[in-house]
Protein backbone atom coordinates (compact mmCIF):
# COMPACT_ATOMS: atom_id res chain seq x y z
CA UNK A 1 0.00 0.00 0.00
CA UNK A 2 2.94 2.34 1.20
CA UNK A 3 4.79 1.66 -2.22
CA UNK A 4 1.36 2.65 -4.00
CA UNK A 5 1.00 5.93 -2.39
CA UNK A 6 5.18 7.12 -2.66
CA UNK A 7 4.78 6.20 -6.55
CA UNK A 8 1.54 8.41 -6.45
CA UNK A 9 3.29 11.44 -4.60
CA UNK A 10 6.12 10.86 -7.17
CA UNK A 11 4.04 11.12 -10.44
CA UNK A 12 2.48 13.79 -9.31
CA UNK A 13 6.11 16.37 -8.32
CA UNK A 14 7.13 14.66 -11.73
CA UNK A 15 4.16 16.50 -13.07
CA UNK A 16 4.37 19.52 -11.36
CA UNK A 17 7.99 19.91 -12.39
CA UNK A 18 7.47 19.00 -15.99
CA UNK A 19 4.42 21.59 -15.89
CA UNK A 20 6.72 24.29 -14.10
CA UNK A 21 9.08 23.26 -16.91
CA UNK A 22 6.27 25.28 -19.26
CA UNK A 23 4.13 28.01 -17.67
CA UNK A 24 1.69 27.60 -20.57
CA UNK A 25 0.97 24.31 -19.50
CA UNK A 26 0.77 24.53 -15.83
CA UNK A 27 -3.26 24.52 -15.36
CA UNK A 28 -4.05 21.04 -17.56
CA UNK A 29 -0.33 19.20 -16.12
CA UNK A 30 -1.70 20.02 -12.75
CA UNK A 31 -5.43 18.62 -13.87
CA UNK A 32 -3.23 15.43 -15.40
CA UNK A 33 -1.80 14.88 -11.53
CA UNK A 34 -5.43 15.18 -10.06
CA UNK A 35 -6.41 12.59 -12.42
CA UNK A 36 -3.63 10.61 -11.71
CA UNK A 37 -3.71 10.43 -8.12
CA UNK A 38 -7.23 10.17 -7.93
CA UNK A 39 -6.92 6.64 -9.96
CA UNK A 40 -4.36 5.43 -7.59
CA UNK A 41 -6.20 6.14 -4.76
CA UNK A 42 -8.91 3.95 -5.88
CA UNK A 43 -7.10 1.69 -6.75
CA UNK A 44 -5.10 1.42 -3.11
CA UNK A 45 -8.37 1.66 -1.87
CA UNK A 46 -10.08 -1.69 -3.57
CA UNK A 47 -6.75 -3.60 -1.28
CA UNK A 48 -6.93 -1.72 1.86
CA UNK A 49 -9.47 -3.50 3.23
CA UNK A 50 -9.12 -4.12 6.95
CA UNK A 51 -8.07 -8.16 7.90
CA UNK A 52 -11.42 -7.80 10.14
CA UNK A 53 -14.23 -5.92 11.03
CA UNK A 54 -15.51 -6.30 14.94
CA UNK A 55 -19.25 -5.05 15.43
CA UNK A 56 -19.65 -4.24 18.84
CA UNK A 57 -23.28 -4.18 20.48
CA UNK A 58 -23.74 -3.05 24.02
CA UNK A 59 -26.87 -4.41 25.18
CA UNK A 60 -29.58 -1.28 26.50
CA UNK A 61 -26.50 0.80 25.93
CA UNK A 62 -28.09 5.14 26.20
CA UNK A 63 -25.96 7.59 24.38
CA UNK A 64 -25.53 9.81 27.58
CA UNK A 65 -23.61 6.67 29.59
CA UNK A 66 -20.56 8.22 27.42
CA UNK A 67 -21.24 11.56 28.39
CA UNK A 68 -22.64 10.57 31.96
CA UNK A 69 -19.61 8.77 32.96
CA UNK A 70 -16.92 10.51 30.67
CA UNK A 71 -14.94 11.61 33.17
CA UNK A 72 -14.57 7.80 35.25
CA UNK A 73 -13.20 6.37 31.51
CA UNK A 74 -9.89 4.85 30.87
CA UNK A 75 -8.03 6.30 28.22
CA UNK A 76 -7.88 2.63 26.13
CA UNK A 77 -11.97 1.73 25.71
CA UNK A 78 -14.22 4.05 25.06
CA UNK A 79 -12.25 7.40 24.69
CA UNK A 80 -9.54 5.77 22.42
CA UNK A 81 -12.53 4.75 19.97
CA UNK A 82 -13.88 8.36 20.00
CA UNK A 83 -10.87 9.71 20.25
CA UNK A 84 -9.17 8.31 17.48
CA UNK A 85 -12.78 7.51 15.34
CA UNK A 86 -15.76 8.78 14.34
CA UNK A 87 -18.31 9.85 16.82
CA UNK A 88 -22.10 10.40 15.69
CA UNK A 89 -23.74 11.58 18.80
CA UNK A 90 -26.82 11.42 17.53
CA UNK A 91 -27.68 8.31 16.14
CA UNK A 92 -31.28 6.63 16.75
CA UNK A 93 -33.52 3.66 16.04
CA UNK A 94 -35.59 4.92 13.22
CA UNK A 95 -38.73 1.92 14.02
CA UNK A 96 -40.42 0.31 17.36
CA UNK A 97 -40.34 -1.72 19.32
CA UNK A 98 -36.91 -1.18 20.59
CA UNK A 99 -36.91 -4.31 21.56
CA UNK A 100 -33.08 -6.48 21.45
CA UNK A 101 -34.10 -9.33 18.32
CA UNK A 102 -35.23 -6.54 16.51
CA UNK A 103 -32.23 -4.01 17.01
CA UNK A 104 -29.33 -6.97 16.35
CA UNK A 105 -31.19 -7.51 13.25
CA UNK A 106 -31.45 -4.14 12.25
CA UNK A 107 -27.55 -3.05 13.00
CA UNK A 108 -26.29 -6.04 10.57
CA UNK A 109 -29.02 -5.90 7.78
CA UNK A 110 -29.27 -2.23 7.52
CA UNK A 111 -33.28 -2.33 7.79
CA UNK A 112 -35.75 -2.44 9.55
CA UNK A 113 -38.55 -4.89 11.05
CA UNK A 114 -40.82 -3.34 8.50
CA UNK A 115 -38.39 -6.02 6.30
CA UNK A 116 -35.88 -8.40 7.72
CA UNK A 117 -39.21 -9.43 9.68
CA UNK A 118 -37.92 -9.83 13.29
CA UNK A 119 -41.01 -7.76 14.52
CA UNK A 120 -39.84 -8.67 18.69
CA UNK A 121 -37.99 -10.83 21.19
CA UNK A 122 -40.83 -13.40 20.44
CA UNK A 123 -43.87 -12.54 18.91
CA UNK A 124 -47.42 -14.17 17.75
CA UNK A 125 -47.51 -16.16 14.50
CA UNK A 126 -50.53 -15.50 12.90
CA UNK A 127 -50.15 -18.59 10.81
CA UNK A 128 -49.86 -21.39 13.82
CA UNK A 129 -51.31 -18.91 16.50
CA UNK A 130 -48.38 -19.59 18.39
CA UNK A 131 -45.94 -17.96 20.20
CA UNK A 132 -42.61 -17.88 17.97
CA UNK A 133 -39.04 -16.78 18.85
CA UNK A 134 -37.14 -15.94 16.00
CA UNK A 135 -34.05 -17.60 16.89
CA UNK A 136 -35.63 -20.59 18.03
CA UNK A 137 -35.54 -23.75 15.84
CA UNK A 138 -35.96 -27.19 17.08
CA UNK A 139 -35.08 -28.52 13.48
CA UNK A 140 -31.62 -28.52 15.06
CA UNK A 141 -29.44 -29.56 17.73
CA UNK A 142 -27.63 -28.16 20.86
CA UNK A 143 -23.95 -28.26 20.95
CA UNK A 144 -22.23 -28.57 23.69
CA UNK A 145 -25.35 -28.95 25.89
CA UNK A 146 -28.03 -31.59 26.24
CA UNK A 147 -30.51 -29.13 26.77
CA UNK A 148 -32.82 -27.12 24.25
CA UNK A 149 -30.54 -24.18 24.83
CA UNK A 150 -28.53 -24.72 21.73
CA UNK A 151 -31.30 -25.26 18.97
CA UNK A 152 -31.09 -22.05 17.24
CA UNK A 153 -30.55 -19.91 14.15
CA UNK A 154 -31.85 -17.16 12.57
CA UNK A 155 -34.80 -18.86 10.90
CA UNK A 156 -37.47 -15.53 10.63
CA UNK A 157 -34.36 -13.17 9.79
CA UNK A 158 -35.78 -12.63 6.13
CA UNK A 159 -32.70 -10.46 5.36
CA UNK A 160 -29.12 -11.07 4.91
CA UNK A 161 -26.27 -8.82 7.03
CA UNK A 162 -23.12 -7.73 5.63
CA UNK A 163 -21.59 -10.63 7.61
CA UNK A 164 -23.30 -12.65 4.39
CA UNK A 165 -22.64 -10.39 2.22
CA UNK A 166 -18.86 -10.46 2.96
CA UNK A 167 -18.87 -14.31 2.42
CA UNK A 168 -20.60 -14.30 -0.69
CA UNK A 169 -18.15 -11.67 -1.74
CA UNK A 170 -14.79 -13.88 -0.55
CA UNK A 171 -16.41 -16.79 -1.97
CA UNK A 172 -17.28 -17.72 1.99
CA UNK A 173 -12.85 -17.47 2.64
CA UNK A 174 -13.96 -14.44 5.35
CA UNK A 175 -15.21 -15.69 8.06
CA UNK A 176 -18.06 -14.74 10.20
CA UNK A 177 -18.43 -15.53 14.09
CA UNK A 178 -21.06 -14.12 16.57
CA UNK A 179 -20.60 -14.46 19.83
CA UNK A 180 -22.84 -12.82 22.94
CA UNK A 181 -23.76 -14.40 26.34
CA UNK A 182 -27.83 -13.83 24.47
CA UNK A 183 -28.39 -16.21 21.77
CA UNK A 184 -30.48 -13.95 19.90
CA UNK A 185 -27.31 -11.65 20.75
CA UNK A 186 -24.86 -13.93 18.80
CA UNK A 187 -27.33 -15.46 16.08
CA UNK A 188 -29.00 -12.27 14.07
CA UNK A 189 -25.30 -10.47 14.14
CA UNK A 190 -23.95 -13.32 12.24
CA UNK A 191 -26.42 -13.88 10.13
CA UNK A 192 -27.92 -16.52 8.00
CA UNK A 193 -23.72 -18.29 6.23
CA UNK A 194 -21.75 -17.28 9.45
CA UNK A 195 -19.45 -19.62 10.27
CA UNK A 196 -20.45 -20.16 13.82
CA UNK A 197 -22.36 -18.05 16.71
CA UNK A 198 -21.68 -18.91 20.40
CA UNK A 199 -23.50 -17.64 23.10
CA UNK A 200 -24.03 -18.60 26.94
CA UNK A 201 -25.50 -21.16 28.74
CA UNK A 202 -26.09 -20.56 32.39
CA UNK A 203 -27.84 -22.98 34.73
CA UNK A 204 -25.61 -25.46 35.50
CA UNK A 205 -23.20 -25.66 32.91
CA UNK A 206 -21.75 -21.97 32.76
CA UNK A 207 -20.74 -22.69 28.85
CA UNK A 208 -20.90 -21.31 25.60
CA UNK A 209 -22.66 -23.47 23.20
CA UNK A 210 -23.83 -23.50 19.62
CA UNK A 211 -25.90 -25.20 17.10
CA UNK A 212 -25.79 -27.53 14.43
CA UNK A 213 -27.06 -24.92 12.26
CA UNK A 214 -23.65 -23.59 12.09
CA UNK A 215 -21.17 -27.12 12.19
CA UNK A 216 -21.04 -30.71 13.79
CA UNK A 217 -19.36 -30.27 16.45
CA UNK A 218 -17.77 -27.44 19.00
CA UNK A 219 -14.28 -26.72 17.72
CA UNK A 220 -11.48 -27.56 20.17
CA UNK A 221 -10.61 -23.87 20.89
CA UNK A 222 -14.38 -23.99 22.34
CA UNK A 223 -14.51 -27.15 24.39
CA UNK A 224 -10.67 -25.72 25.45
CA UNK A 225 -12.51 -22.72 26.89
CA UNK A 226 -15.19 -24.38 28.42
CA UNK A 227 -12.89 -26.71 30.41
CA UNK A 228 -10.40 -23.67 31.10
CA UNK A 229 -11.71 -22.58 34.41
CA UNK A 230 -12.17 -19.15 33.03
CA UNK A 231 -15.46 -19.13 33.70
CA UNK A 232 -15.45 -20.50 37.32
CA UNK A 233 -12.60 -17.48 38.21
CA UNK A 234 -14.97 -15.03 38.59
CA UNK A 235 -17.23 -16.89 40.83
CA UNK A 236 -15.80 -13.88 43.45
CA UNK A 237 -17.17 -10.92 44.98
CA UNK A 238 -18.43 -8.68 42.76
CA UNK A 239 -17.60 -5.02 44.63
CA UNK A 240 -17.14 -1.61 42.55
CA UNK A 241 -13.96 -1.13 40.72
CA UNK A 242 -13.08 2.26 42.90
CA UNK A 243 -14.55 3.48 46.06
CA UNK A 244 -18.58 3.51 46.19
CA UNK A 245 -18.22 6.96 47.87
CA UNK A 246 -16.51 8.32 44.06
CA UNK A 247 -19.40 7.34 42.26
CA UNK A 248 -21.23 10.63 42.30
CA UNK A 249 -22.48 9.98 38.74
CA UNK A 250 -25.06 7.40 39.70
CA UNK A 251 -28.07 7.03 42.42
CA UNK A 252 -28.00 5.69 46.23
CA UNK A 253 -27.00 2.10 46.16
CA UNK A 254 -30.00 0.77 47.95
CA UNK A 255 -33.07 2.83 46.31
CA UNK A 256 -36.48 1.53 45.96
CA UNK A 257 -36.33 2.02 42.17
CA UNK A 258 -34.34 -1.21 42.04
CA UNK A 259 -34.41 -5.22 42.03
CA UNK A 260 -32.80 -7.44 43.68
CA UNK A 261 -30.00 -10.24 43.60
CA UNK A 262 -31.65 -13.21 45.54
CA UNK A 263 -32.59 -10.53 47.82
CA UNK A 264 -29.74 -8.29 47.88
CA UNK A 265 -29.33 -4.99 45.86
CA UNK A 266 -26.09 -3.38 47.41
CA UNK A 267 -21.94 -4.38 46.77
CA UNK A 268 -20.23 -6.15 47.32
CA UNK A 269 -22.52 -9.06 45.64
CA UNK A 270 -20.50 -12.70 46.79
CA UNK A 271 -21.17 -14.77 43.51
CA UNK A 272 -20.03 -17.74 45.03
CA UNK A 273 -23.44 -17.81 47.13
CA UNK A 274 -25.34 -16.33 44.29
CA UNK A 275 -24.54 -18.74 41.64
CA UNK A 276 -26.14 -22.12 44.09
CA UNK A 277 -29.47 -19.80 43.63
CA UNK A 278 -31.91 -20.67 41.04
CA UNK A 279 -30.36 -19.16 37.99
CA UNK A 280 -26.98 -20.87 38.92
CA UNK A 281 -24.40 -19.58 36.08
CA UNK A 282 -27.38 -17.10 34.62
CA UNK A 283 -26.16 -14.81 37.91
CA UNK A 284 -23.32 -13.65 35.41
CA UNK A 285 -25.70 -12.25 33.22
CA UNK A 286 -26.77 -9.65 35.81
CA UNK A 287 -23.01 -8.67 36.83
CA UNK A 288 -20.37 -6.81 35.16
CA UNK A 289 -18.49 -9.96 35.01
CA UNK A 290 -20.79 -11.46 32.19
CA UNK A 291 -18.99 -8.84 30.34
CA UNK A 292 -15.66 -9.82 30.74
CA UNK A 293 -16.22 -13.64 30.16
CA UNK A 294 -17.86 -12.53 26.56
CA UNK A 295 -14.78 -10.90 26.10
CA UNK A 296 -12.34 -13.60 27.09
CA UNK A 297 -14.30 -15.62 24.85
CA UNK A 298 -14.01 -12.87 21.98
CA UNK A 299 -10.05 -12.75 22.79
CA UNK A 300 -10.16 -16.75 22.54
CA UNK A 301 -12.18 -16.64 19.51
CA UNK A 302 -9.66 -14.50 17.47
CA UNK A 303 -7.13 -17.01 18.15
CA UNK A 304 -8.83 -20.22 17.78
CA UNK A 305 -10.59 -18.91 14.80
CA UNK A 306 -7.68 -17.02 13.30
CA UNK A 307 -9.64 -14.20 12.13
CA UNK A 308 -8.18 -11.41 10.80
CA UNK A 309 -4.79 -12.92 10.04
CA UNK A 310 -5.00 -12.93 6.22
CA UNK A 311 -5.61 -10.30 3.73
CA UNK A 312 -9.41 -11.23 3.18
CA UNK A 313 -11.45 -9.83 5.75
CA UNK A 314 -13.42 -11.74 8.45
CA UNK A 315 -16.18 -10.12 10.75
CA UNK A 316 -16.29 -10.41 14.56
CA UNK A 317 -19.73 -9.47 16.27
CA UNK A 318 -19.52 -9.24 19.92
CA UNK A 319 -22.64 -8.34 21.69
CA UNK A 320 -22.34 -7.27 25.48
CA UNK A 321 -25.48 -8.90 27.02
CA UNK A 322 -25.07 -7.54 31.16
CA UNK A 323 -24.84 -4.37 30.50
CA UNK A 324 -29.11 -4.94 29.74
CA UNK A 325 -29.82 -7.37 32.59
CA UNK A 326 -28.25 -5.41 34.91
CA UNK A 327 -30.60 -1.99 33.67
CA UNK A 328 -33.62 -4.10 33.61
CA UNK A 329 -32.77 -5.40 37.36
CA UNK A 330 -31.15 -2.14 38.90
CA UNK A 331 -32.22 0.78 36.33
CA UNK A 332 -30.12 3.11 34.64
CA UNK A 333 -29.22 5.35 37.30
CA UNK A 334 -27.97 2.46 39.67
CA UNK A 335 -24.72 1.75 41.25
CA UNK A 336 -24.25 -1.32 39.58
CA UNK A 337 -24.95 0.06 36.12
CA UNK A 338 -22.06 2.68 36.79
CA UNK A 339 -19.79 -0.14 37.88
CA UNK A 340 -21.19 -2.13 34.64
CA UNK A 341 -20.07 0.69 32.52
CA UNK A 342 -17.26 1.69 34.09
CA UNK A 343 -15.67 -1.92 33.69
CA UNK A 344 -17.13 -2.45 30.56
CA UNK A 345 -14.81 0.08 29.58
CA UNK A 346 -11.68 -1.76 30.53
CA UNK A 347 -13.00 -4.93 28.64
CA UNK A 348 -13.43 -2.78 25.26
CA UNK A 349 -9.65 -1.26 25.93
CA UNK A 350 -8.47 -5.22 26.72
CA UNK A 351 -10.46 -6.25 23.50
CA UNK A 352 -8.93 -3.68 21.75
CA UNK A 353 -5.17 -4.53 23.20
CA UNK A 354 -5.25 -8.07 21.85
CA UNK A 355 -7.01 -6.50 18.47
CA UNK A 356 -3.21 -4.48 18.23
CA UNK A 357 -1.26 -7.51 18.88
CA UNK A 358 -3.55 -10.52 17.31
CA UNK A 359 -4.34 -8.82 14.08
CA UNK A 360 -2.44 -5.60 13.92
CA UNK A 361 -2.71 -2.11 15.16
CA UNK A 362 -4.16 -0.39 12.05
CA UNK A 363 -5.48 -3.48 10.44
CA UNK A 364 -9.12 -3.88 11.74
CA UNK A 365 -11.83 -1.89 12.12
CA UNK A 366 -14.76 -1.70 14.96
CA UNK A 367 -17.88 -0.24 15.20
CA UNK A 368 -19.91 0.05 18.81
CA UNK A 369 -23.90 1.01 19.47
CA UNK A 370 -26.70 -0.71 21.01
CA UNK A 371 -29.12 -2.27 20.60
CA UNK A 372 -32.17 0.46 21.69
CA UNK A 373 -31.57 2.66 25.01
CA UNK A 374 -33.26 2.19 28.03
CA UNK A 375 -35.85 4.44 30.34
CA UNK A 376 -35.14 5.67 33.28
CA UNK A 377 -36.92 4.28 36.05
CA UNK A 378 -40.43 5.94 36.24
CA UNK A 379 -41.30 5.69 39.28
CA UNK A 380 -37.81 7.60 40.17
CA UNK A 381 -38.54 10.00 37.67
CA UNK A 382 -41.78 10.97 39.27
CA UNK A 383 -40.14 10.98 42.98
CA UNK A 384 -38.64 14.12 41.13
CA UNK A 385 -42.15 15.30 39.37
CA UNK A 386 -40.49 14.02 35.95
CA UNK A 387 -44.01 12.85 34.35
CA UNK A 388 -43.94 8.48 33.59
CA UNK A 389 -45.70 5.73 34.96
CA UNK A 390 -46.99 1.65 34.52
CA UNK A 391 -49.19 1.04 32.15
CA UNK A 392 -50.47 -2.75 32.98
CA UNK A 393 -51.29 -4.81 29.74
CA UNK A 394 -52.60 -7.52 31.48
CA UNK A 395 -55.55 -5.08 32.56
CA UNK A 396 -55.58 -3.37 28.61
CA UNK A 397 -56.17 -6.75 27.17
CA UNK A 398 -58.66 -7.81 29.73
CA UNK A 399 -60.27 -4.51 29.15
CA UNK A 400 -60.17 -4.49 25.50
CA UNK A 401 -61.42 -7.90 25.19
CA UNK A 402 -64.57 -7.58 27.24
CA UNK A 403 -65.57 -4.32 25.15
CA UNK A 404 -65.46 -6.41 22.21
CA UNK A 405 -66.88 -8.87 23.69
CA UNK A 406 -69.68 -6.95 24.68
CA UNK A 407 -69.96 -4.81 21.32
CA UNK A 408 -70.31 -7.79 18.90
CA UNK A 409 -71.78 -10.34 21.12
CA UNK A 410 -68.76 -12.37 19.94
CA UNK A 411 -65.49 -13.81 22.00
CA UNK A 412 -62.58 -14.53 21.11
CA UNK A 413 -62.05 -11.76 17.67
CA UNK A 414 -58.83 -10.85 19.61
CA UNK A 415 -56.30 -13.32 18.92
CA UNK A 416 -53.72 -11.60 20.73
CA UNK A 417 -51.74 -8.11 22.40
CA UNK A 418 -48.03 -8.54 22.23
CA UNK A 419 -45.12 -5.97 21.19
CA UNK A 420 -47.66 -3.18 21.29
CA UNK A 421 -50.08 -4.77 18.64
CA UNK A 422 -53.20 -5.99 18.86
CA UNK A 423 -53.86 -8.91 16.44
CA UNK A 424 -57.44 -10.05 15.01
CA UNK A 425 -58.80 -13.58 14.57
CA UNK A 426 -59.28 -13.15 10.81
CA UNK A 427 -61.43 -16.30 10.63
CA UNK A 428 -63.91 -15.43 13.54
CA UNK A 429 -64.36 -12.19 12.30
CA UNK A 430 -65.46 -13.64 8.90
CA UNK A 431 -67.94 -15.61 10.66
CA UNK A 432 -68.98 -12.86 12.55
CA UNK A 433 -69.13 -11.28 9.48
CA UNK A 434 -67.05 -8.26 10.53
CA UNK A 435 -64.97 -6.50 8.24
CA UNK A 436 -61.41 -6.17 8.91
CA UNK A 437 -61.46 -2.65 8.55
CA UNK A 438 -64.49 -1.81 10.89
CA UNK A 439 -62.52 -3.60 13.82
CA UNK A 440 -59.54 -1.81 13.16
CA UNK A 441 -61.56 1.33 14.15
CA UNK A 442 -63.12 -0.18 16.46
CA UNK A 443 -59.97 -0.86 18.49
CA UNK A 444 -58.83 2.34 17.50
CA UNK A 445 -61.44 4.27 19.09
CA UNK A 446 -61.11 2.01 22.26
CA UNK A 447 -57.25 2.83 22.51
CA UNK A 448 -57.59 6.49 21.92
CA UNK A 449 -59.98 6.85 25.03
CA UNK A 450 -58.06 4.18 26.89
CA UNK A 451 -55.42 5.96 29.97
CA UNK A 452 -52.01 6.58 28.97
CA UNK A 453 -51.98 4.99 25.41
CA UNK A 454 -50.76 8.43 22.95
CA UNK A 455 -51.40 7.21 19.76
CA UNK A 456 -52.93 4.59 18.05
CA UNK A 457 -52.73 3.34 14.04
CA UNK A 458 -54.64 0.74 12.22
CA UNK A 459 -53.00 -1.61 9.72
CA UNK A 460 -55.00 0.69 7.28
CA UNK A 461 -53.06 3.98 8.33
CA UNK A 462 -49.68 1.93 8.12
CA UNK A 463 -50.12 0.33 5.22
CA UNK A 464 -51.60 3.36 3.51
CA UNK A 465 -50.45 6.63 5.08
CA UNK A 466 -47.10 8.41 5.04
CA UNK A 467 -45.34 9.61 7.83
CA UNK A 468 -43.49 12.73 8.09
CA UNK A 469 -43.00 12.59 11.81
CA UNK A 470 -40.88 10.77 13.51
CA UNK A 471 -42.68 8.63 15.83
CA UNK A 472 -45.27 7.79 13.09
CA UNK A 473 -42.49 6.94 10.74
CA UNK A 474 -40.68 4.68 13.61
CA UNK A 475 -44.32 2.75 13.79
CA UNK A 476 -43.92 2.11 9.87
CA UNK A 477 -40.71 1.15 9.97
CA UNK A 478 -41.47 -1.77 12.47
CA UNK A 479 -44.43 -2.65 10.94
CA UNK A 480 -44.19 -5.71 8.61
CA UNK A 481 -47.25 -6.08 6.94
CA UNK A 482 -47.11 -10.39 7.10
CA UNK A 483 -46.27 -10.35 10.87
CA UNK A 484 -47.23 -7.60 12.75
CA UNK A 485 -50.79 -6.84 14.31
CA UNK A 486 -53.58 -5.06 12.75
CA UNK A 487 -53.52 -2.46 15.26
CA UNK A 488 -50.67 -0.44 16.71
CA UNK A 489 -50.08 1.41 20.26
CA UNK A 490 -48.14 4.01 21.83
CA UNK A 491 -47.96 4.70 25.02
CA UNK A 492 -46.92 8.03 26.80
CA UNK A 493 -43.40 8.99 26.96
CA UNK A 494 -41.74 7.04 30.20
CA UNK A 495 -44.99 4.77 30.83
CA UNK A 496 -43.76 1.51 30.77
CA UNK A 497 -45.26 -1.90 31.12
CA UNK A 498 -43.03 -3.31 33.72
CA UNK A 499 -42.75 -3.70 37.40
CA UNK A 500 -41.90 -0.68 39.90
CA UNK A 501 -38.07 -0.63 39.78
CA UNK A 502 -35.59 -1.52 37.18
CA UNK A 503 -35.58 -0.23 33.57
CA UNK A 504 -36.78 -1.21 30.57
CA UNK A 505 -37.23 -0.11 26.57
CA UNK A 506 -39.60 -0.63 23.46
CA UNK A 507 -40.67 2.49 22.59
CA UNK A 508 -40.21 4.66 19.70
CA UNK A 509 -38.86 7.48 21.76
CA UNK A 510 -35.70 8.92 22.54
CA UNK A 511 -34.70 7.57 25.65
CA UNK A 512 -35.12 4.34 23.68
CA UNK A 513 -33.79 5.26 20.44
CA UNK A 514 -30.83 7.73 20.70
CA UNK A 515 -27.56 5.08 21.35
CA UNK A 516 -23.76 5.22 20.74
CA UNK A 517 -22.25 5.10 17.35
CA UNK A 518 -18.68 5.07 16.91
CA UNK A 519 -16.89 3.61 14.20
CA UNK A 520 -13.02 3.09 14.63
CA UNK A 521 -9.60 1.94 12.74
CA UNK A 522 -9.03 0.75 9.16
CA UNK A 523 -10.95 3.18 7.02
CA UNK A 524 -12.22 5.33 9.01
CA UNK A 525 -11.81 8.82 9.42
CA UNK A 526 -11.28 10.74 12.84
CA UNK A 527 -14.36 13.34 13.58
CA UNK A 528 -17.47 13.70 15.17
CA UNK A 529 -21.09 15.19 14.32
CA UNK A 530 -24.22 15.93 15.74
CA UNK A 531 -26.18 15.37 12.55
CA UNK A 532 -28.93 13.02 12.53
CA UNK A 533 -28.54 9.14 11.54
CA UNK A 534 -30.20 5.60 11.82
CA UNK A 535 -29.42 2.41 12.75
CA UNK A 536 -29.65 1.62 9.63
CA UNK A 537 -27.42 3.08 8.19
CA UNK A 538 -24.05 1.05 9.85
CA UNK A 539 -24.31 -1.97 7.53
CA UNK A 540 -24.23 0.57 4.58
CA UNK A 541 -21.45 2.09 5.86
CA UNK A 542 -19.38 -1.07 6.40
CA UNK A 543 -20.59 -2.73 2.89
CA UNK A 544 -19.29 0.54 1.32
CA UNK A 545 -16.49 0.05 3.15
CA UNK A 546 -15.21 -3.05 1.99
CA UNK A 547 -16.13 -2.64 -1.38
CA UNK A 548 -19.45 -5.79 -1.08
CA UNK A 549 -22.74 -5.59 -1.84
CA UNK A 550 -25.74 -4.23 0.21
CA UNK A 551 -27.65 -6.62 2.80
CA UNK A 552 -30.29 -7.80 0.66
CA UNK A 553 -33.10 -5.39 2.15
CA UNK A 554 -30.43 -2.48 3.21
CA UNK A 555 -32.35 0.95 3.19
CA UNK A 556 -29.58 3.11 5.00
CA UNK A 557 -27.57 5.26 3.65
CA UNK A 558 -23.71 5.49 3.72
CA UNK A 559 -21.98 7.51 6.18
CA UNK A 560 -20.07 9.25 3.82
CA UNK A 561 -18.09 11.60 6.34
CA UNK A 562 -17.17 8.45 8.43
CA UNK A 563 -15.40 6.68 5.58
CA UNK A 564 -12.19 7.26 3.94
ZN1 LIG B 1 -31.40 -5.58 24.28
ZN1 LIG C 1 -33.68 -5.47 27.65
Amino acid sequence: MRKFKINGLFKILFFISLSLASCSTVKSKVEDSKTVSTAEKDSTEIHANPKLVVGIVVDQMRYDYLTRFWNRYGEDGFKRLIGEGYNLKNAHYNYMPTYTAPGHASIFTGTTPRYHGVIGNSFYEKNSGKKVVPVENEEVSSLGTAESAGERSPKYLLASTFGDENRLATQFKGKTIGISLKDRGAVLPAGHAANAAYWFHGGKEGKFISSTYYMEELPKWVEDFNSSGKVDAYLKDWNTLYPIETYVESGPDSTEFEGDLDGRKTFPYDLKKLKEGKSGYGVFLYTAYGNSITTDFAVAALEGEELGKDEITDVLTVSYSATDYVGHKFGVNSKEAQDTYLRLDQDIARLLNELDEKVGKGEYTVFLTADHAGVHVPSYLNSKNIPGGYFKTKDFRKDLKKHIEEKYKADSLIANISNFQVFFDYEKLEKENISRKEMEEEVYSFMMDYPKIAEAYTREMIENGSFHDKIGERVKNGFNAKRSGDVTYVLEPSEISYPKYGSTHGSPYSYDTHIPMIFYGKGINKGASTKEVKIVDIAPTVSALLGISFPSAAIGDVLYEVID
